[in-house]
């Protein structure tokens, strides 16, 4: 008896394991993003965020000159700028839709400028505007990663399309159509299966979703705002922000904190002039610490458990995770933090700072006094925060430390215990805000004030972050930093309220 309900069990097991083998279409259309196309997407699957693409610093030497350029993955770029949207189920199906404008550039390298590939998709696009099968066929292969040829398409139809092409890509578990719609644009759907499916159903899946493809007829949110799945943009003047917090909840604090980043720049500008165009910076918001630790494991490869806001300089985003509507504070300020590594990674077009620099000048911005009605802001050290209380109570510790960090890399500054790092942070704190407000406050201490500005003159002649900071510092070699250090720090308070 018992031996019998296993067993149907297990067939009942089966059976449901089968049936759900094909993903099945919800039951009304949405919004496909930014594509001007309603489709019904799987049951169950949420919209995927594309990764910003991967960039990677180059340096180049030629005659005695030197300079940083910023490549992209070709085919990661042209791939990013042809899909129009993805979504996935839990299972692993996915479903993505594209918009043909353009074939992959065929450069003679795999990475090149954003510039160079986009004016080598141009070259292309004029074959986009009325496209032939070869073309579809063609574009279909790059996309898909499989060579086709225009016998693989095969045309059909399917009301209220105006033309469809059924594309076979040779696989049980993949499949795809180009349609055209009635204002004469050509789209193409891809469904990428966790299992094998019979070609039959595969094809009913194909048209069960050729069938929903409608037109997006809602109108843009306005002010700004794109709805993309649950992530609404929200673009103001420098950053683009992007999040997954509810309009109700997040609206007015993502465009508060636009206003706010929108001061800040001005103040990183001040602060640590720019010496290259700055565009757009995005930051991402996010509403779960879920959410934060699944993106950052895809951009990054680490999963962010504990920390709350990372620059990711590979996929150019500041990842933010909103501590809720009782520590707006404390996310603004991991903000403030992390927008300086961008800012600083645009700013000079240099990912790799020597990192009391770097470091020392985030943590620098962190404590500011913020006038909403001038949307500028003043820094300051806020005596109840923890670094200038530790600082202060034993400046001349704190002068010392400043010493050995100057030349520590990356990996050395942030290993060791958490007091460790804190201190190495306080000592970066400390000598930028000794450099950036002490410096030009007392004429006693004004021999400093070409370092910073040394510093990044030799970044930009492409000097490495040990060699800048060497070259920075060579010019006060014969003072007393320690002496000097502790004597500001007794009297800083005058130099508080020091603006550049
Ligand atoms: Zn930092």
């Amino acid at each position: 008896m018992k031996k019998n309900v296993i067993s149907t069990c297990c067939v009942m097991f089966s059976a449901v394991t089968l049936c759900a083998a094909v993903p099945q279409l919800k039951g009304s259309a949405e919004a496909a993003g930014s594509m001007g196309l309603t489709v019904r997407t799987p049951t169950g699957s949420q919209m995927v965020q594309a990764l910003t693409p991967k960039a990677q610093q180059w340096r180049f030497r030629r005659g005695g000159e030197n300079w940083t350029e910023t490549h992209y993955d070709v085919r990661e770029i042209w791939l990013g700028h042809e899909r129009g949207a993805e979504w996935k189920d839990r299972r692993g199906n996915r479903l993505v839709l594209a918009k043909p404008t353009a074939f992959c550039p065929a450069l003679d390298k795999e990475h090149a400028k954003k510039e160079d590939i986009v004016a080598a998709m141009d070259e292309s696009a004029e074959a986009f505007k009325e496209p032939t099968d070869e073309t579809l066929a063609r574009w279909a292969g790059e996309f898909s990663g499989k060579d086709l040829g225009s016998s693989a398409l095969a045309p059909d139809d399917v009301s209220p399309l105006a033309s469809v092409r059924l594309v076979d890509l040779g696989s049980d578990s993949r499949c795809a159509a180009l349609f055209k719609v009635a204002s004469g644009s050509w789209y193409y759907v891809q469904f990428d299966l966790a299992q094998a499916v019979k070609p039959k159903e595969r094809e009913t899946l194909l048209r069960q979703f050729l069938k929903s493809v409608g037109v997006d007829k809602t109108k843009p949110a306005g002010g700004g705002i794109v709805m993309e799945g649950r992530w609404m943009t929200v673009d103001v003047p420098g950053y683009r922000f992007k999040t997954d917090l509810s309009r109700s909840q997040g609206l007015a604090f993502i465009k508060n904190a636009g206003r706010l980043m929108e001061a800040m720049q001005a103040a990183y500008r001040r602060y640590v002039p720019p010496q290259k165009d700055l565009g757009v910076s995005t930051v991402r918001v996010f509403a779960t610490r879920e959410g934060y630790n699944e993106y950052m494991k895809g951009a990054t490869g680490e999963s962010g458990d504990r920390s709350i806001g990372l620059w990711s300089p590979s996929h150019e985003e500041l990842l933010i995770l909103d501590m809720g509507n009782s520590a707006r504070n404390e996310t603004l300020k991991t903000m403030r933090h992390e927008a300086f590594h961008q800012y600083l990674f645009y700013a000079t077009g240099n990912g790799r700072h020597a990192t009391w620099f770097n470091e020392g000048h985030a943590c620098f911005f962190e404590n500011i006094s913020y006038d909403a009605k001038k949307n500028s802001v003043r820094i300051w050290d806020d005596p109840k925060d923890r670094r200038p209380a530790a600082v202060a109570r034993d400046p001349e510790r704190y002068a010392r430390l400043v010493k050995e960090i100057l030349f520590l890399s990356h990996e050395e500054f942030y290993e060791g215990t958490l007091q460790e790092v804190n201190d190495r942070y306080a000592a970066a704190w400390a000598v930028v805000y000794f450099l950036e407000k002490g410096a030009p406050s007392f004429k006693e201490f004004s021999g400093y004030s070409g370092v910073l500005p040394a510093y990044l003159a030799a970044v930009k002649d492409g000097k490495s972050a040990q060699e800048a900071t060497r070259i920075a510092w060579e010019g006060v070699a014969q003072r007393n930093f320690v002496g000097d250090f502790v004597k500001f720090w007794n009297k800083r308070n005058a130099a508080r309220r020091y603006e550049p």
